[in-house]
């Protein structure tokens, strides 16, 4: 800052360079990387692998696992032995989020259920509950009808966990290019995934919810309740567009999002408008967390699903994941983007704005101290 305030004396003409581009003591290079504290708030460990550790320490980083209801991963009680077991290992850098079953909902004795499980695993560490997005694309409530996040049968939970100070995880829908046809897409990576997965592939469901009702449920889920605070995973399903997540963001003070496994949405926004998704960080840097969906996986290469790693070397990947989105982020380097079949130009986000996004916001949000 004192640098600005000597150049403006000088001249003018340098204030005017300085405002374009930021100095190069005002952002992070590439070698900062290992050694600027950070914070994955989005990853699945679903085996008890001390090699997850040792590259998280090695490269700087906490980690937030996110225990989900998702029949490609362990059980639940599993994940759960495997959250607790790593917790244990290495408690300041391994952190964990608990979810709850859906079975026997809208009995009575759901909620009690459901209640005791999120207490019983907050009792062993857990820091957030996570809702996935069977709730509204699965889940059938007793009767058999779809659930919906706004559900008022949620409602006693949800308060639940806003008088014990619970943030809670919402992965709602789909990113938008699972209602689009193949050639509307505008990622490789969703492309091909969608094309092998027609299961999952809702433009070829249109009995299905559409994507605006469950964009407007689980906007209506958020309004209604306004004490909870709530991570938008997966930049809350709007990775689409900044402006539309902006909109989100205004008008719900108590959201935050994650990044997890929507860079390429992002990077085929700024490959359009550079300045636009750099101010789009700049003005809601309070309010991203970055994360990438990383998931150390049992080898068993049919279980994958959508989430990042493809070898079976995991921590090689869980590096090389962390230095590209560095790199996009924190620097102004070009980069190959497969899943966009395109360079990347960095974003070259200011220190403070790297800072917060990778590290102070997630500690804020989850009550994280020490
Ligand atoms: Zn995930």
């Amino acid at each position: 800052m004192r640098g600005i305030a000597k150049s403006l004396l000088l001249t003018g003409v340098a204030l005017v360079t300085m405002a374009a581009a930021p100095q190069a003591s005002e952002t992070y290079t590439e070698a900062d990387f290992a050694h600027v504290a950070k914070f994955d708030a989005h990853v699945h460990a679903n085996v008890d692998d001390p090699r997850f550790l040792e590259v998280a320490r090695r490269d700087g980083f906490e980690l937030l696992s996110i225990n989900v209801d998702y029949p490609d991963f362990p059980p639940l009680a599993e994940q759960a032995k495997i959250a607790e077991s790593m917790r244990a290992a290495d408690p300041l850098r391994f952190h964990f989020a608990t979810t709850f079953g859906m079975e026997g909902f809208g009995t009575p004795e759901w909620t009690a259920r459901a209640e005791h499980s999120i207490d019983t695993a907050l009792a062993r560490g857990a820091v957030a509950v996570k809702v996935w997005k069977n709730i509204g694309m699965v889940a059938k409530d007793a009767g058999g009808e779809r659930v919906f996040l706004d559900d008022p049968r949620f409602d006693d939970v949800m308060a639940h966990l806003e008088k014990r100070r619970i943030p809670l995880i919402a992965h709602q829908a789909e990113p938008k290019n699972c209602w689009l046809p193949l050639d509307q897409m505008t990622t490789e990576n969703d492309r091909s995934y969608f094309r092998a997965h027609p299961e999952y592939y809702m433009y070829l469901h249109p009995e299905e919810p559409s994507y605006e009702t469950l964009i407007a449920a689980r906007d209506r889920f958020v309004a209604r309740h306004p004490g909870l605070a709530i991570d938008g995973a997966h930049m809350g399903s709007l990775e689409w567009s900044v402006d539309e997540l902006g909109h989100f963001l205004d008008a719900h003070p108590n959201a935050v999002v994650d990044l997890a496994a929507r860079m390429s949405n992002l990077q085929v926004q700024s490959n359009a408008d550079l300045e636009k998704v750099r101010g789009f960080f700049v003005k809601y840097q309070d309010r991203i967390l970055y994360g990438t969906d990383l998931t150390d996986s049992p080898p068993d290469p049919a279980a994958r699903a959508q989430n990042p790693p493809a070898t079976d070397d995991f921590p090689r990947e869980a590096d090389a994941v962390w230095r590209a989105d560095w790199r996009y982020l924190a620097t102004p380097l070009s980069q190959r983007v497969d899943a966009i079949e395109a360079d990347a130009r960095g974003l070259n986000l200011p220190k403070p704005v790297i800072d917060k996004i990778y590290w102070q916001n997630a500690r804020r949000f989850f009550h994280l101290k020490g």
